[in-house]
């Protein structure tokens, strides 16, 4: 049977890190990386956004140029799903029959978008591949001008196709079960500001559960709303199944430890489907630092310690970037003129929201990591 030093499963930016860190850190040995989707590993950021409005050529959105996993010895099989870990023998079954067996694996299986689960759901989009995202591109072209389109869910997903759609000169609708952005989530501020950022371009948000869907409309309870389009962007499910039935410790995600190490020696996970702490962090940078951390404790070097998550977005054409990941803040407070939120635990900043790139991110996350306090902060924005 085939042998790999390292296999990576799963073709998202965690798995691409890790093999570019391994490699940039010497490893001279074998590495797989199997994914199943027909193209190499690629950056999702762009799928809601540029990609959408059709402003950048699909191939930028690839994690590495091609030819690069050839010149550096990465053997990447697309195309190929691992159906089967058998974490004791160290070896993994692809759906072609075949085995791999391997000296470290990297479980990077990601998450599944979540079917909107109302009578008719199957008929709204989802959000999560290059293909899901040329697909509601070209559904989005094919619409007429100012078509209405229901957008299911008032999260990143929804908050960014919406925006990217108005933009498209379609007229979306975001249904969002609490009437509040992003669930709520990032506090009643920002929630109001996205709001007023949405509207301004023409997007509609409303409160409302989705109660079913039909060829031409979706329903919330007796009231029918029109649309050419509907898409669902509720959230994910980590694909966890293989771990879970390999007996490794599963709860919300692979539970790894600082280094990204499962409860097996021989296996890793990072990305969407790993959780090293009280929570999973689904977003871009925290996969790609995973990915490295991952690498270099497969080498026995120390793993770089966890850093502040970050996460950009954009609401309306305007950037939003949030540094931290707070859920313990009591007061929310604009500074800057209204460009950054601080969100405070007592006087602490514990986490910031920046509106059009008022503040970099790197020093943003410097702040919230040292739960600054708002005088340091606002020093900060006046250049001192
Ligand atoms: P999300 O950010 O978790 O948001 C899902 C939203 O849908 C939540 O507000 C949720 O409310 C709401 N919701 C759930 N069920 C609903 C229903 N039946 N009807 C109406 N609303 C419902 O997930 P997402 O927007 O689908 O994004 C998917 C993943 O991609 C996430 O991991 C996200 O972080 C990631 N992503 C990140 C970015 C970025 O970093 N810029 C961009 C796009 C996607 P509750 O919270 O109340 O359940």
């Amino acid at each position: 049977m085939e042998r790999a030093d390292v296999l990576l499963v799963g073709g998202g930016v965690a798995s691409a890190r890790c093999a570019r860190a391994l490699r940039r850190h010497g490893f001279e040995g074998t590495i797989v990386l199997v994914t199943a989707e027909a193209v190499p590993p690629y950056n999702r950021p762009p799928l809601s956004k540029e990609l959408l409005r059709a402003d950048l050529p699909d191939d930028l959105v690839l994690a590495e140029a091609p030819g690069w996993y050839e010149r550096r010895g990465v053997d990447l099989r697309t195309g190929a799903t691992v159906v089967e870990l058998d974490a004791g023998e160290r070896t993994v079954r692809l759906d072609d029959g075949t085995s791999i067996g391997f000296e470290r694996c990297l479980l990077a299986t990601g998450a599944a978008p979540r079917e909107l689960p109302v009578p008719g759901g199957e008929g709204a989009m989802l959000l999560r591949t290059l293909a899901d995202a040329r697909h509601l591109r070209s559904a989005a072209v094919q619409a007429s001008a100012g078509a209405p389109v229901t957008v299911v869910g008032g999260g990143f997903i929804g908050v960014e196709v919406a925006s990217a759609l108005a933009t498209l000169r379609l007229a979306p609708t975001i249904v969002e079960m609490t009437g509040r952005l992003w669930g709520g989530a990032l506090g009643s501020e920002l929630a109001a500001w996205g709001m007023a950022q949405l509207t301004g371009i023409g997007v509609t948000v409303r409160a409302g559960s989705v109660t079913r869907l039909d060829a031409g409309s979706a329903w919330i309870g007796d009231e029918r709303l029109p649309h050419a389009l509907a898409l669902a962007g509720i959230g994910v499910i980590p694909r966890v199944e293989l771990a879970q039935r390999a007996g490794l410790e599963v709860a919300d995600g692979i539970v790894v430890d600082p280094a990204q190490r499962t409860s097996h020696a021989s296996i890793w996970s990072a990305g969407d489907v790993a959780r090293a702490g009280p929570r999973r962090v689904e977003h871009w940078h925290a996969a790609r630092e995973a990915g490295e951390r991952a690498a270099l404790s497969m080498l026995g070097l120390p793993p770089t310690p966890h850093r502040v998550p970050w996460v950009f977005s954009e609401v309306g054409g305007v950037a939003l970037d949030v540094m931290g990941a707070s859920d313990g803040w009591d007061d929310e407070r604009w500074v800057a003129g209204g460009s950054v939120l601080a969100f405070l635990d007592g006087s602490r900043v514990v986490q910031l929201a920046v509106i059009g790139s008022a503040l970099e991110p790197e020093r943003g996350r410097a702040i919230v990591g040292a739960e600054a306090s708002l005088a340091v902060l606002e020093a900060e924005l006046a250049g001192g």
